[in-house]
């Protein structure tokens, strides 16, 4: 039976569409604040509700007035205005907003009451009254449910209440009451009642449905203005971007956390602070223009792009790259100031910084790269600009990479730059344009030039002799400075680069720790080095290089004993051209490996056929060996396999290496010479006395002899040249050297020489270097040519 009420009730609720509007399907938060709105509407009303009570109530009694009840008609009036005015004075003055369930229950019941009161007052009079009073009470009791339901709509569950109990009531009453007497019109009246009932029930359902679906709109958007906020909160305490605001005045009107330790506040007042003001405080004094655009915006009231600001934080003194946008905000009230975001591009804009440094920069030393260095000088201008730029090599530094390894080769390399850096003022520029090489550019007046030419290429040249310390390790090595003037040696920026190359190049030829100034006859050299060069690999390629000899005497017996071959080029569009160019070009190609092999080759085969000396002794071959083939690891091989194939013996071979190749590397050469040596082959050291030479290293190594550079030789009637060359012999007397004379040009040279001690002499005296066929007739001969046959 309750369960069978139940499901009744549940289908009418369902039928009718109450469901829809139930507060139960509600979150009870929402409900809550549902029933709060659904209160305060309805107590709204209660002034309303009130008047037409005041209003209908004696209309309604006094339809019964004059028919002997008119105790209860007074009594009835009295109570229904005593209790709605005890109504509206008891919600208005305990008004609660908290849409409390209980202040519900207790309005709905207070509605009932009051909708019984009118029941109460409609049973009681309607028997009294005649027809037209009949119709009269039954409009009256139709107008008050109107305004209770209507005046209650807000809260529909009030509102249904009274509905229920005024409509069953002014529904059954003149029904009963036209069955009980029969009188058509009080059914008349009843249908009225139905009829209005039902459209005020319609009306309220649906302004009630209108309420819940608003509601849950409203709830709904609530909902996600609260998500979206959150989010943005969240965005800005984690994210890198920031709202700001300003008044119409330029104050700030609110400031993310994140931007306030950034910027200066005059008296530490952050709102209602100048907002430009307070930026022109804070930002970087080398940005200040930015500042300008800021106040630009604000002045033209247009939108704001992406100004940069470096801020720099008072945390931690760290720059920050504040980008700053914004766009100016109009209210109803006209211009309201500006509104706009605070973005931190610091990981970008350095990030940006970085690829740019690199971009410019050599990474290992910090200093300028080549890139750098070819973009300043193109943009040099010869009606304004003049710099003196210095190119700078380590001599030596192969050496340190290849003993010591890369980290300490780079180490070096960094102290290098820090020590160019300290040679020169900070208006000058470092760089380093690859290996050992370095460029220094200064920028100077034109009436400077000379003297920071002198000047600045000495320091630079002091600051590579002094020792290097790196890692406990004491490293000592020099540099050379090649220079070059900017307009005098060109107008060309780009051109400045290859000159302080040749210049460069000049320094460390003419024997390092110098600094060589460039020179417009050092460019002829390299057009004609290029020629040559191209003519020479053909030559090489064709084998059409000879070899010339020239004789060996011995001091004493005056006898020839052997000779030194000599390259020679023809070539039919150069001519004859000169060993040392042709020689070192070979050297700096890698070509002197193939020439030199074929040099060899063709010189052992040739001494084959030379007629031995008069006791049968055969004559001694004598090669030059360039630095560049001893530095190749696999040479003695190579010269084994020559004299293998050639079938020449050892014994008649003589190697001759120059100095320089003995301070490159000594323990690499020590040990070839100590297999050449093993080999039976003689070892002379050429050009003795120029260049580095240490008699150290020369004890070191397994040498036969020791040629006297000819330059002491050409001036031997000087007292000077006389008493180094018997210092030399001295000493060679004590090592077991041989000493040979070269460049012996005339009879005295000859005289003095052979008193002096030397052992071998060689020269123009006794003969030019000889064609091969010359030099094999020569020996049989053995007769003194005195020049004509000769290169
Ligand atoms: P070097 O080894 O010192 O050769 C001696 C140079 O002195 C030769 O010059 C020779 O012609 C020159 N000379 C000899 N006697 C006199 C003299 O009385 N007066 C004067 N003024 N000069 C004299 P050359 O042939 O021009 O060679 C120059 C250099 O080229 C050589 O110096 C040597 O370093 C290099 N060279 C020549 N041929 C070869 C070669 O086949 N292989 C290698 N690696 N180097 C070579
Ligand atoms: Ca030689
Ligand atoms: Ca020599």
């Amino acid at each position: 039976m309750n369960y069978a009420l139940t499901s009744v009730t549940t289908f009418v609720r369902r039928a009718i569409g109450l469901d829809d509007i139930s507060l139960e399907t509600l979150p009870v938060d929402a409900a809550n604040r549902l029933r709060k709105l659904q209160m305060r509407g309805a107590i709204e009303q209660m002034r309303v509700f009130v008047i037409g009570n005041t209003f209908f109530a004696p209309v309604l009694a006094f339809q019964a007035w004059g028919a002997g009840v008119n105790g209860m008609v007074l009594g009835w009036t009295a109570v229904m205005l005593a209790f709605s005015w005890w109504l509206f004075w008891a919600w208005l003055s305990s008004y609660r907003t908290d849409g409390h369930a209980s202040d519900m229950t207790r309005f709905v019941t207070e509605t009932k009451i009051n909708a019984s009161i009118w029941c109460l007052g409609f049973v009681l009079f309607f028997p009294f009254a005649d027809g037209d009073s009949k119709t009269v009470l039954t409009s009256v009791m139709v107008g008050s449910l109107a305004l209770g339901t209507i005046g209650f709509a807000h809260a529909p569950i009030a509102a249904f209440w009274y509905l229920a109990i005024q409509a069953t009531t002014l529904i059954s009453v003149p029904t009963l009451y036209s069955i009980a007497k029969g009188t058509s019109q009080d059914l008349l009246l009843g249908v009225l009642a139905v009829v209005a009932s039902a459209a005020i029930f319609n009306a309220t359902l649906e302004r009630a449905k209108e309420q819940m679906r608003a509601f849950k709109n409203h709830e709904a958007l609530a909902h996600k203005t609260e998500v979206v906020d959150l989010l943005l909160k969240d965005y800005e305490e984690h994210g890198n971007e920031w709202i700001w605001r300003t008044d119409a005045k330029g104050k700030l009107v609110s400031c993310p956390s994140q931007i306030l330790e950034l910027l200066s506040f005059d008296d530490g007042a952050v709102e209602g602070a100048d907002l430009i003001h307070t930026i022109g405080n804070s930002i970087e004094s080398d940005h200040q223009s930015e500042v300008g655009k800021v106040q630009t915006a604000f002045d033209e009231m247009v939108d704001l792009h992406n100004v940069v600001l470096p801020l720099r934080s008072r945390s931690d003194g760290a720059v920050k790259w504040i980008v700053m946008k914004g766009r100016p905000q109009y209210e109803d009230a006209g211009y309201a100031g500006f509104r706009g975001i605070f973005a931190d591009a610091t990981a970008t804009i350095e990030a940006n910084r970085h690829v740019e440094f690199l971009a410019k920069h050599d990474p290992l030393t910090q200093v300028y790269n080549r890139n750098y260095v070819q973009a300043f000088l193109e943009d040099l201008d010869p009606a304004r600009d003049h710099a003196i730029i210095f190119q700078i090599d380590l001599d030596g530094f192969k050496q340190v990479n290849d003993g010591y390894g890369h980290t300490v080769g780079d180490k070096l390399l960094q102290v290098m730059a820090e020590r160019l850096k300290t040679a020169v003022d900070g208006a000058s520029k470092v760089a380093r344009l690859g290996g050992d090489e370095f460029l220094v550019i200064c920028k100077l007046k034109a009436d400077e030039m000379l003297i920071a030419q002198d000047q600045i290429g000495q320091r630079l040249l002091e600051s590579m002799s002094k020792p290097f310390d790196i890692d406990h390790l004491e490293i000592g090595l020099s540099g050379s400075v090649g220079i070059a003037k900017f307009p005098q040696d060109t107008d060309q920026g780009s051109t400045l680069l290859s000159q302080v190359d040749l210049a460069l190049y000049a320094a460390k030829r003419g024997g390092r720790n110098r600094c060589v100034a460039f020179v417009s006859n050092m460019m002829d050299g390299v057009q004609k080095r290029i020629i040559v060069t191209e003519r020479l690999r053909k030559a090489v390629q064709a084998g059409s290089i000879e070899s010339y000899y020239q004789p060996q005497h011995c001091a004493q017996s005056g006898r020839m004993i052997g000779a030194e071959a000599l390259a020679r080029w023809y070539d039919p569009e150069l001519g004859f051209v000169a060993p040392d160019l042709f020689i070192s070009i070979a050297e700096e190609t890698g070509l002197i490996h193939e020439l030199g092999e074929q040099l060899l080759r063709r010189a052992c085969l040739d001494a084959l056929k030379w007629a031995p000396q008069e006791d049968g002794t055969p004559l001694m071959l004598a090669v030059n060996l360039s630095p560049v083939e001893v530095m190749r690891s696999n040479v003695a091989q190579k010269i084994q396999r020559i004299l293998d194939e050639t079938e020449f013996p050892a014994t008649r071979l003589e190697v001759e290496i120059t100095e320089g190749v003995l301070i490159d590397d000594v323990p690499a050469t020590k040990f070839l010479l100590e297999e050449l040596s093993d080999a039976g082959i003689t070892i002379a050291l050429d050009d003795f006395g120029t260049g580095y030479s240490s008699l150290s290293y020369v004890r070191a190594l397994p040498l036969n002899r020791l040629k006297i550079d000819r330059s002491f030789v050409f001036g031997i009637e000087e007292p000077e040249a006389q008493s180094i060359i018997s210092t030399i012999v001295g000493l060679s007397e004590r090592l077991n050297l041989e000493v040979v004379a070269e460049g012996v040009e005339t009879q005295k040279g000859v005289e003095i020489l052979g008193k002096l001690g030397c052992d071998v002499l060689q020269g123009y005296y006794f003969s030019r270097p000889l064609a091969a066929k010359d030099f094999e007739e020569l020996t049989f001969g053995q007769k003194r040519l005195s020049g004509d046959k000769t290169a």
